[in-house]
Order: structure tokens, then C-alpha cells, then sequence
């Protein structure tokens, strides 16, 4: 299927590899032309090259860290004017809710919710002027049921999330949609680094803490970033403009609820 975005233009932050870059590439198969955000500059534009030579779109990196308002300005001037915002970020470690002091809080609240909302409130208003616009927001399927070692990811994402939940409802009149992805365990690094530590603490080793893990995935397996990619590209696509302030969980089936 033709997503119908073929020379639009998106930002898709922390993207060098992972999910957000799942999503770029994805975005870039369909004929998006990308600024490319993450902090590390060599990664990043190793990453931009291929999507270049993969794809033969236009890609600008930006190596910045789009939690600080420097990193965030130096993005959107390079993205002014975009039809697709991605956003997302590195998640908070995890940890014990009795642990957590006010910094831990801020520093969530600065990645996982106040990062996201200022990068829509720099790139939807132009949107909106143009009529058209496509904002997604990796967020966690800990939104839907929390995950408690990583109680700053469930705090900060509910944030987000009440915000996208009014938030899309103010700008779908402009023909602007924002959505949320709420990945459950996918094959990137951060999943490899948590297979890691659970090993460790097990003495079993990594390859068997993943065995363990994708036992708890109805689909036995972890998911992919091109999947993932691909759900991201039709939320962008032409045919989603109906779909509006709504939460999709990709995880295998993992969170076990009937709605
Ligand atoms: P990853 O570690 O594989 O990749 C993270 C990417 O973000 C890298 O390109 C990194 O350079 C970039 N980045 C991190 N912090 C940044 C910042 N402050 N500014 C700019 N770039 C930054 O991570 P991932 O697995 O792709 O996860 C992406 C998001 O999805 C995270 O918030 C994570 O918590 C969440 N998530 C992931 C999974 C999973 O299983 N992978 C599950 C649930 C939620």
C-alpha cells in the first residue's frame, strides 16, 4: 500500500538506532525526506548515510541531546517546517520507588514528557497552518500497565499521555494527528542491555534471560524494528488522518487485557 506521504518531511529524534531509527527508515521507504536527531554524532551520521543510500532521500543530522532546550532548538530550526514529528528519547534506569529523589523525577519528566511536549508545541502550529500533520510519540506499554522497577518511566509517560489524550483532540480539526506507540520488548540494544543485567542477577547468561523473556510474549519473540517502523509509518501515512489521540500497543500480546 502507497502511504501517501512520498516528499513530506519529518523529524525523528533519538534515532540512531533502535526504535526511533526503525521508524526513520521506515519513513524514508515510503519517500520521507528526514532530520535526523541523537546525541552521539558519528552513529548518527553513520546512520544517516545508509538511510541515504538505502532510500535516496534527503537526510540532515542534527547530534544533540533533544532533552535540553539547546538540543531541542537546534533541532527545530533544522526541522522547521516538517509534516512529521517522531518523537522519543532514551528511557529512565530503573530502580526503587523509595529511591527516587526529586532530580530522578525532573530528569524523567525532562526526557520521557516535557521533551516531547515542546518539541510539539515547536512543529505543530505550522502544521496546523498548512493543514495537515502527523505527530507519533514512542512511549512504553508500561502506560497501560506499569512495570514497576521503572517507576520513573511510568510516571513521566502518563504524563505525556494525558496531554496527548486532550492535546489531539485541540489540533484534529487542523487535520494534524498525534498518536502514541506503546512498544512492549523489542530487539534493540536497550533490550540486549536489560537481558545483561537480568542475567547477571540470575547467573544464567544472556542468551537465556532472553529465552526467558520472549516466554512471556504470547508471540515468542521479541518484536522487530522494522515492525515497528512500519506501524509508525502508516500512523503517518495518509490513510490514518481518522486516528486521533489514540495509545497502540505493540507487544506480542504481552499485556494481557481485553481493551
Ligand atoms: P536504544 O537504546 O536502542 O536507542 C535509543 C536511541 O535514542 C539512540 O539512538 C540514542 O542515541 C538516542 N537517544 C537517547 N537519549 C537521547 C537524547 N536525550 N537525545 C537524543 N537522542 C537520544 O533504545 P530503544 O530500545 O530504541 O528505545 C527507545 C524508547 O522506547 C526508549 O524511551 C525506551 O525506554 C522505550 N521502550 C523500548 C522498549 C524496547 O523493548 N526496546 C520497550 C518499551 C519502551
Amino acid at each position: 500500500m502507497d502511504m501517501g506521504i512520498r516528499g513530506r518531511r519529518a523529524v525523528v529524534c533519538a534515532a540512531s538506532r533502535g526504535l526511533g531509527l526503525g521508524c526513520a527508515r521506515a519513513l524514508a521507504g515510503e519517500g520521507v525526506s528526514l532530520v535526523l536527531n541523537a546525541r552521539g554524532a558519528e552513529a548518527l551520521e553513520a546512520a544517516a548515510e545508509a538511510i541515504r543510500s538505502d532510500f535516496g532521500v534527503e537526510v540532515a543530522s542534527v547530534a544533540a541531546d533533544v532533552t535540553t532546550p539547546e538540543g531541542r532548538a537546534a533541532v527545530l530550526e533544522a526541522g522547521a517546517g516538517a509534516d512529521i514529528l517522531v518523537n522519543n528519547a532514551g528511557g529512565p534506569p530503573p530502580g526503587m520507588w523509595q529511591d527516587w529523589s526529586r532530580e530522578d523525577f525532573i530528569a524523567a519528566l525532562d526526557a520521557n514528557m516535557l521533551a516531547p511536549i515542546a518539541m510539539i508545541q515547536g512543529l505543530v502550529p505550522a502544521m496546523m497552518a498548512r493543514g495537515w500533520g502527523r505527530v507519533v510519540n514512542i512511549t512504553s506499554m508500561s502506560v497501560k500497565a506499569p512495570i514497576a522497577t521503572l517507576g520513573l518511566s511510568n510516571t513521566a509517560r502518563a504524563g505525556l499521555t494525558g496531554f496527548v489524550a486532550g492535546t489531539a483532540r485541540q489540533v484534529a480539526p487542523a487535520g494534524v494527528t498525534i498518536n502514541n506507540l506503546l512498544p512492549g520488548i523489542h530487539a534493540t540494544a536497550r533490550a540486549d542491555a536489560l537481558d545483561a543485567a537480568a542475567a547477571q542477577a540470575a547467573g544464567i547468561t544472556a542468551k537465556e534471560a532472553r529465552q526467558r523473556r520472549e516466554a512471556t510474549v504470547p508471540a515468542r519473540r521479541y518484536g522487530t524494528t522494522q515492525e515497528f517502523g512500519a506501524a509508525c509509518a502508516f500512523l503517518c501515512s495518509q490513510h490514518a488522518g481518522f486516528i486521533v489521540g489514540q495509545n497502540i500497543l505493540l507487544d506480542g500480546g504481552q499485556i494481557n487485557a481485553t481493551l
